[in-house]
């Protein structure tokens, strides 16, 4: 059987290292033919040494820089659209990851999809990318890998409605006077899963679940008010579907993001693996289910009524979020300014134009401003 060539976009990342993990274990069925990295690049050096990528991207300055890798932006896109390359994963955080999913999908590519920001900002765009070129879009999110398992093939008209679950990340029982002086320390410590910097503070703020509200909207076509988002701090249930006729499946299983990473790679097929422990229920009981507090946690509605609001809306309240927290992560500004910023954001820029990939980043790039010059920066 001859492997399928992968491409892994932001390899050194939490979800490119896992990744790597998972391939590890599947040499058989995959072979890495492309790496990028952002500015890591001794780890990326030793993930080319162990892996003979016959291509190595970096993006940024990195600390070091291998004979024959290609530097700048334009290598992820470059790693995407190889010939050798047949599933594209794309573990790059932020905005800068639209740009490698829709060159993907044009080129016919399988892309396995970790960058949710890339569906929140260009939704429409990704999804006609895909219908032109022919490429499969697969999540790898857990909560819509969770219902890519769940829904099984099955005709969309069958699904009711998709509720997706809620770790409700470190703050989920702070007060709301608590909040106000929530540290950026705190806010890292994410109860179930260790993540990248980003994500640990979108899932804090709850943005993240927002984020993954907009990315079911367009993955599984289903109206924003078929989608529901229920609190579940085990982070075991990873999403429910409910059918027409009342049936509700979900997909269980001990936090890992393996296994979604493994079936994006692998669908329609499941194949052996040992990624996740085996699930015992006892040991995992019990598991329990919470309202959202949405007046502590305005982030989640400020993006579903951007995902609503269509157009740029989702872009600016992406590209916000995005710039508040980098201002959070590096100490300028403090947690409970995050909604602040990207309310005030959306309530300048959400009616500008997205007809175009131009149009999305001028209204990526105006509400990055907003941001900045708020907290005067
Ligand atoms: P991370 O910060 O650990 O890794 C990000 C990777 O992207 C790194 O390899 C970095 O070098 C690269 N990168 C950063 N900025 C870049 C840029 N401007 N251009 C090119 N490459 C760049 O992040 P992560 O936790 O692995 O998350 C990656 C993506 O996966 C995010 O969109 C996140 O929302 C999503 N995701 C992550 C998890 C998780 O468990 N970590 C779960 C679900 C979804
Ligand atoms: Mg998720």
């Amino acid at each position: 059987m001859s492997t399928r060539g992968l491409a892994i976009l932001g390899s050194t990342g939490s979800i490119g290292t896992t990744a790597l993990r998972v391939v590890d274990r599947h040499r058989n069925r995959f072979h890495v033919a492309a790496l990028t990295a952002f500015s890591n690049g001794t780890r990326l050096a030793e993930q080319a040494a162990r892996y003979a990528p016959s291509f190595v991207g970096l993006v940024g300055d990195g600390d070091v820089c291998g004979p024959g890798w290609t530097t700048g932006e334009g290598c992820l896109i470059e790693a995407a659209t190889r010939p050798d390359v047949d599933i594209v994963l794309n573990a790059v955080v932020g905005a800068a990851g639209m740009g490698a999913t829709i060159a993907a999908l044009e080129a016919g590519k399988r892309v396995a999809l970790a960058n949710k920001e890339s569906l929140v900002m260009g939704g429409a765009l990704v999804i006609e990318a895909a219908r032109l070129g022919g490429g499969e879009l697969l999540p790898v999110d857990s909560e819509h890998s969770a219902i890519l398992q769940c829904i099984a093939g099955r005709p969309m008209s069958e699904v009711r409605r998709l509720v997706l679950t809620a770790s409700g990340g470190p703050f989920r029982e702070w007060s709301s006077s608590r909040l106000a002086s929530a540290s950026l320390a705190d806010a890292l410590q994410h109860p179930t899963w260790r993540m990248g910097r980003k994500i640990t503070i979108d899932s804090a703020t709850l943005a993240n679940k927002a984020l993954e509200v907009i990315e079911a909207h367009y993955l599984f076509g289903v109206p924003y008010d078929r989608i529901d988002v229920v609190v579940h701090p085990q982070s075991i249930v990873h999403s429910f579907v409910e059918f027409v006729d009342g049936s509700v499946l979900a997909q269980l299983g001990v936090p890992s993001m393996e296994l979604p990473i493994l079936y994006a790679l692998t669908w329609p097929d499941r194949v052996g693996d040992i990624g996740v422990p085996s699930f015992d229920p006892v040991a995992q009981s019990p598991l329990s289910f919470e309202p959202v507090r949405h007046a502590d946690f305005p982030c989640l509605q400020l993006g579903v009524q951007a995902g609503r609001r269509g157009g740029a809306a989702p872009a600016v309240f992406n590209a916000a979020n995005e710039q508040a927290v980098a201002l959070f992560l590096d100490g300028t500004i403090r947690f409970a300014d995050i909604p602040r910023a990207i309310e005030s954001a959306l309530s300048h820029h959400a009616a500008a134009p997205a007809g175009d990939r131009g149009a999305i980043l001028a209204a990526d790039a105006s509400a990055r401003r907003h941001v900045q010059e708020l907290f005067q920066c």
